[in-house]
């Protein structure tokens, strides 16, 4: 453990803290002791609680309540981790990255301010969730969808859009779906980005860039302010759409099935990412590794080999949904058939992945039963979306994962030009043997991937400065600058993303 990141106040100090803090939101949102934290302490990636010590916890009511945190925070030195629903699953849950943080908790903040019918926008504090969001279109019958990320009802569309989290939808994109924010700086002060500033802006929620430098990617994963609302751009219901699983028999097939899903995506035939499993993690739900293989550890390749044929589950599976004008989609039914099967593929109809049709579901919490043992990573390599680079980061990654004694999935969402390859990683929490060899692959794959010219799109908060390193040295060195400028006292979330006060 590094102990130069370990709190510096002194105990008296930090009681003093505290004490403000009470005096500002109600000694009731203020939590410092063991029992009240441990929902705030619930860690499933391979690191120790001692590293990402959460302090204490403190839960404003609003911005003016926000502003008065923020000035104890720099009174005391006091560093704040944010979070909105604090639900960052398998990247470290609200958990802050190096010890002594305050978890700055933002969900008693969860008022939906707007939604336009109309223009498809909604403005959302950090507290709402998607499910939230989505009982009010229910409620107010307005035709909206939404695009959620794996845990999507608990989760919040701030926190996922600020970490640039992805779904399967056409808006899967989330922070490229997102348009216009407020900011509280470390100082206090209130920002409006895009067209916010506009004094009575019509178009906050409809126009992303407003005018002179477009700031708002500085406040998304990052240390740089707290996010109080975030607009959202909504899909339109479609008038139609229909779902879809491709398959292709042959493990060597996945050039040439990211081949052609290239190509569809980027003429739009297929306006979604969608979602391109490895057989194994198609067997997640359907299966456990303990039924498979009871000896414990991960499943020998001959077992599984026979459990994905007993399944009848093929090498690659895309589940993607076409969307339109009911004359479009059948036509794009064909089109894309067609190419599926020119890439040695097939296409069964009507197989359908909830979320892609706006129906939230827990059901990538099947992933934790899978070992039953409560570790889960994601490790998530951007790749060009070209077939050969796919194949290699495929053969890398299987490669360290089954090094390490862990079973080998990926999860991809294509978006054409790139891929998203998520890699969920899953072992058994209480074994320290599991979780050493966990924590070494994880940093093996950020290595090694870095080496061949491969970065993370996001990763959790044990491997911020490892993912950083791998971004350079003069991107390293302007979020320095920038974070000493904006935040001089360094109170906001140190070592987000690798930037450290
Ligand atoms: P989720 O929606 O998955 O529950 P979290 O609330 O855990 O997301 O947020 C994920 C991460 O995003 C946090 O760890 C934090 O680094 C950052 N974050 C979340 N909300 C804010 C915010 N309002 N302002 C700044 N950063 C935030």
């Amino acid at each position: 453990m590094d102990r130069a990141h370990f709190p510096t106040l002194a105990p008296t100090a930090r009681e003093q803290a505290f004490n403000a803090l009470r005096g500002v939101v109600g000694k009731e949102h203020v939590w410092t002791d063991d029992d009240a934290l441990r929902p705030y302490r619930q860690l499933m990636i391979a690191a120790t609680e001692a590293d990402h010590h959460a302090l204490g916890a403190v839960a404003p009511a609003d911005v003016e309540q926000l502003r008065q945190v923020l000035a104890v925070a720099n009174r005391f030195r006091l560093p704040m981790w944010p979070v909105s629903t604090g639900r960052n699953l398998g990247y470290g849950c609200a958990l802050p990255a190096t010890p002594g943080q305050v978890v700055l908790d933002l969900r008693r903040m969860n008022r939906i301010l707007d939604v336009d019918p109309v223009l498809g926008t909604a403005l959302v504090e950090p507290g709402v969730t998607y499910h939230d969001l989505q009982t009010f279109l229910k409620q107010h019958q307005i035709p909206l969808w939404l695009d959620f990320p794996g845990p999507g009802p608990i989760v919040s569309p701030l926190g996922n859009s600020l970490e640039r989290g992805s779904g399967v939808s056409p808006y899967g994109d989330h922070f490229g779906h997102s348009c216009g924010m407020e900011v509280m700086l470390a100082d206090g002060s209130l920002v409006r980005t895009g067209m916010g500033g506009v004094a009575g802006s019509k178009s906050w929620q409809a126009y992303r860039y407003g005018f002179g430098p477009m700031v708002d990617g500085l406040f998304s994963q990052s240390n740089f302010g707290v996010v109080t609302k975030l607009g959202l751009w909504l899909m339109p219901e479609p008038k139609a759409h229909r779902s879809f699983a491709a398959v292709w028999p042959e493990e060597a097939d996945l050039a040439r099935a990211v081949d052609a899903l290239r190509e569809l995506r980027l003429e739009e035939v297929i306006r979604s990412p969608g979602v391109f499993v490895n057989p194994t993690l198609a067997l997640v739900g359907r299966t456990t590794q303990h039924t498979l293989h009871p000896q414990g550890g991960c499943v020998p390749p001959e077992v599984l080999a026979r459990a994905i044929k007993q399944h009848g589950i093929a090498a690659w599976t895309y589940l993607y949904t076409l969307y339109g004008r009911p004359e479009q989609v059948a036509l794009d039914t064909d089109i894309v058939r067609r190419a599926i099967e020119a890439s040695g593929g097939q296409v069964v109809p009507d197989i359908v992945d909830p979320a892609q049709v706006n129906e939230l579901s827990l059901a990538c919490f099947e992933l934790l039963n899978w070992t039953g043992g409560g570790g889960l990573s994601w490790f998530s390599p951007v790749c060009p979306g070209i077939g050969s680079e796919a194949v290699k980061q495929y053969r890398l990654a299987q490669q360290i994962i089954g090094d390490h004694g862990l079973d080998f999935m990926m999860g991809a969402a294509l978006y054409g030009r790139y891929n998203l390859n998520v890699m969920p990683m899953v072992w058994d929490r209480q074994n320290e043997d599991s979780n050493r060899r966990a924590r070494a692959c994880y940093g093996t794959l950020v290595r090694r991937f870095g080496e061949q010219g491969y970065g993370v799109y996001r990763t959790s908060i044990a491997f911020m400065d490892a993912a950083a390193q791998q971004y350079g040295a003069s991107t390293a060195a302007l979020n320095k600058r920038l974070k000493r400028a904006l935040d001089p006292n360094g109170i906001l979330a140190p070592g987000k993303s690798g930037i450290h006060p």
